[in-house]
């Protein structure tokens, strides 16, 4: 397999301080990875300097080996589902989907406006997959309900939706399960499961329930402090003394 996500000695800081310290890893490409570590410890850092919402202060990103300094987030080929819900509320479900498939439009402003043959083929090719999507989602029911109005599980669902219109080849998810019940984080795991197996959908995940993330990553990288102190398997990292030690809080004096 090839690598989809590569951070050759990546490191973010603020001023003085290092929020990411030489962080190198390599994600393949269908990988279900997540990051986790305690509070503080630098994944949104790294999942922020991987969307292009902030640059490195050194080393590189690459994403299927191409270098992405400089690269807005807008250009990349990621979508980010931010831990706090970032949806149009009075817009309803699946306006708010098609809003992420506008992102990969090729018509312009002025070819919708004049309703060019070409964009409004293309307006009918969005709605087909935005209504792929409402089915995939299994959100029929609610596809037209402003989404202010739905419960929160429900929202984040959607968020998820307009995450798959853009058709990013990897999907970054900041806590999306924050704030959910159990039944939500239930159906949650088994859609950006699924997006996963269907799709092979690159995920690289944040999520501070640990039985979650060690439940449906294929790989875990644990951090401390800015620093990889643990990479592998969910069964591996879950026995890893760096690890339980980051954990329970206990030094090694550096
Ligand atoms: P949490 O699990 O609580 O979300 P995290 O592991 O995602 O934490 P980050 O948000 O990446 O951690 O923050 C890492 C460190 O960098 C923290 O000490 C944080 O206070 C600091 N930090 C993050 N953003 C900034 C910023 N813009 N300016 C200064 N310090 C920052």
């Amino acid at each position: 397999m090839s690598a989809d996500v590569e951070l050759q000695n990546v490191s973010v800081s603020f001023g003085n301080f290092y929020a990411a310290k030489d962080v190198s890893v390599k994600i393949e490409k269908g990988e279900f990875f997540s990051f986790l570590g305690p509070s503080g410890c630098g994944k949104t850092t790294l999942l922020r300097a991987i969307s292009g919402f902030s640059e490195p202060s050194d080393g590189k990103i690459l994403i299927g080996s191409q270098d992405m300094a400089g690269i807005g987030p807008n250009k990349r080929p990621t979508s980010l589902i931010f831990q706090n819900l970032a949806l149009f509320k009075r817009m309803s479900a699946i306006d708010n989907i098609l809003v992420g498939r506008k992102l990969h439009s090729h018509a312009n402003f002025l070819d919708v406006a004049i309703q060019l043959p070409k964009a409004r083929k293309e307006e009918k090719v969005n709605m087909k997959k935005c209504e792929e999507i409402v089915k995939f989602l299994e959100i029929e029911k609610i596809k037209d309900t402003p989404v202010g109005k739905l419960p929160y599980g429900l929202q984040k669902r959607v968020e998820l939706g307009r995450a798959l219109a853009t058709e990013a080849s990897l999907l970054l998810l900041d806590e999306p399960m924050a704030g959910m019940n159990v039944e939500e984080k239930r159906e949650m795991c088994r859609f950006i499961l699924e997006v996963n197996e269907e799709y092979g959908t690159t995920m690289v995940l944040i999520e501070h329930d640990m039985g979650v993330v060690m439940d449906i990553s294929d790989r875990v990288v644990v951090l401390d402090y800015g620093k990889i102190i643990g990479d592998g398997p969910p069964e591996e990292v879950r026995t890893n003394q760096n690890v339980i030690d980051a954990y329970l809080g206990v030094s090694h004096g550096e």
